[in-house]
């Protein structure tokens, strides 16, 4: 039964905002101070629409605070060799504090093998190995932008997790998996993580305080899969075509907002919630590796 209790829309795009204004300032004061300014380059493989969109947003952010940035266009017909060899230049120009390589890529070309040739302290997507890694130690280096994004999101909301039971929907390398960890060693939660292969799915996902989906299926997550007052995370964004929507698209969360909502304390919109944060924390990346090779 779906109840009518009141609930809290998380707003992505105001607290993104604030994250760059307070982005903006602390760009504003290394100016001031004579300090270099953060430098983001974006490499971008072949004229996939969807990708462009991305970027285009990542330079309208660099934009909005004051940093620089550097767009590396390359057909999507260069080799797996030629692109590694400009991502070893952007490796060590010492200009580039930050850099990120846009996914997808063409299928000729292994995104593993490009991963892992960026360097950990310029990896501000925090794809590579050892930054995911890095995010059980005491020091992270740069943390995996989408999880970095909900944690700030429910920081700012004041959304305790430690003791909580968590549970992540979707256990992949970019968003599910690294969330889980950053849950369970930040946030100090109890983590529970399910993947295609969980049997029972309701089962789990009713058991939490907190449910953070990362799947990429439009209503996979239903009222009757949410406990009363829980605390729901929608990561997933699928563009869904059809003549019921206005524009003739839509983009669409894992989660039944409609109806989930009422049963929440506190939930995501889809689009709002999640997506802007992604941006925000690109940018504290690339901030904080410029801090950390010129403090
Ligand atoms: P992915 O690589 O396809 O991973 C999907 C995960 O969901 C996998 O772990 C998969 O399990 C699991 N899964 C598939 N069907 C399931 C089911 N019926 N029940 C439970 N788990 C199921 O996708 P992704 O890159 O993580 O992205 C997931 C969604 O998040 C997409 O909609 C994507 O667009 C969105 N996303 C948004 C942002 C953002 O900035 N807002 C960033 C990243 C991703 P297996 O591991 O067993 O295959």
């Amino acid at each position: 039964m779906v109840t009518s209790a009141t609930y809290t829309r998380i707003d992505g795009k105001k607290i993104s905002a604030d994250i760059k204004e307070e982005i903006r300032l602390r760009v504003e004061e290394r100016k001031a101070q004579g300090k270099k300014v953060p430098h983001l380059a974006i490499i971008l493989v072949g004229d996939d629409g969807a990708s462009q969109t991305y970027v285009d947003n990542k330079v309208k952010a660099c934009k909005s605070v004051g940093f620089h940035y550097t767009m590396m266009r390359f057909a999507d017909t260069i080799s797996e060799e030629k692109l590694m060899k400009h991502i070893d230049h952007v490796n060590n120009d010492d200009d580039v504090d930050g850099f990120i390589v846009q996914l997808p890529l063409p299928e000729h070309i292994s995104v593993e093998k490009i991963t892992e040739m960026i360097r950990p302290d310029k990896d501000v997507d925090g794809f590579t190995n050892q930054n995911f890694g890095s995010i059980i130690s005491k020091n992270p280096l740069l943390m995996p932008a989408t999880s970095y994004g909900v944690m700030e999101l429910l920081r700012r909301y004041n959304i305790e997790t430690e003791g909580k039971h968590a549970v992540v929907v979707g256990a992949s390398r970019i968003a599910g998996a690294p969330l889980s960890m950053m849950l369970t060693h930040m946030g100090r939660a109890t983590v529970t993580i399910c993947h295609k292969y969980t049997k029972d799915l309701a089962s789990h996902t009713r058991a939490a305080d907190i449910l953070l989906v990362a799947v990429g299926k439009p209503g996979l997550i239903t009222a009757d899969m949410v406990k009363e007052g829980a605390v729901v995370i929608d990561i997933g964004t699928t563009r869904v075509e059809g003549p019921q929507y206005p524009k003739g698209w839509a983009i669409l969360g894992d989660v039944d907002f409609k109806n989930v909502a009422p049963k929440c304390s506190y939930i995501t919109p889809t689009p709002g919630g999640v997506g802007p944060m992604t941006i925000a924390s690109l940018l504290l990346n690339t901030l904080r590796a410029t801090e950390l090779r010129n403090p």
